[in-house]
């Protein structure tokens, strides 16, 4: 799935920016000390893998947003796309990657908050025993079928489904 216009946008700037001397520079967007006047060749800069913290933080922190307000946000994607590696030593997808969004069974909490939203509606399907919070519960997709969605509000789920963890997990 393609990013969405403004993750695409986010993952362009975040590319695009130096973030080398991140640490002693306000220069602009578009920074680039190769560039930049002010740049002096002296200048203290991070190591590449300093620099690779900062970006891969304020992916994170973008992505908590995008992720947040659009369900088919996929956090690789993005990631790969502001020039972040998410392979690990073995080649295989790197789980911090994912690891590094405050997100419960796939629902993001809200921007500037360790909350989840109130679960007003749950969705589930026709072959499935369980409901969910959301489409994005690892449960739900791992025996999605392709049927069509069934939303119910949260007070009344037929009782032929039972709550998932995804659920459970968030009453409180
Ligand atoms: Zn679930």
């Amino acid at each position: 799935m393609a990013l969405s216009k403004l993750a695409q946008q986010f993952a362009d700037e975040i590319r695009l920016q130096d973030w080398t001397d991140a640490h002693i520079r306000r220069d602009r967007a578009g920074h680039n000390r190769m560039w930049d006047t002010k740049s002096h060749p002296n200048d203290p800069v991070l190591d590449a893998e300093q620099t690779q913290s900062v970006k891969t933080n304020v992916m994170w922190v973008t992505a908590q947003v995008l992720g947040y307000n659009d369900p088919n946000f996929d956090v690789y994607e993005f990631a790969q796309a502001c020039g972040v590696n998410t392979m690990n030593n073995r080649g295989g997808k790197d789980g911090s990657i994912a690891a590094g969004l405050r997100t419960s069974y796939g629902r993001y909490m809200r921007p500037g908050t360790y909350e989840l939203d109130p679960l007003t509606e749950v969705v589930t399907t026709d072959t499935s025993d369980a409901y969910h919070a959301s489409t994005s519960c690892p449960m739900f997709l791992s025996g999605y079928q392709n049927k069509p969605i069934l939303k119910f509000s949260r007070e009344e789920v037929p009782d032929r489904w039972k709550p998932c963890q995804c659920i459970t997990s968030s009453q409180s």
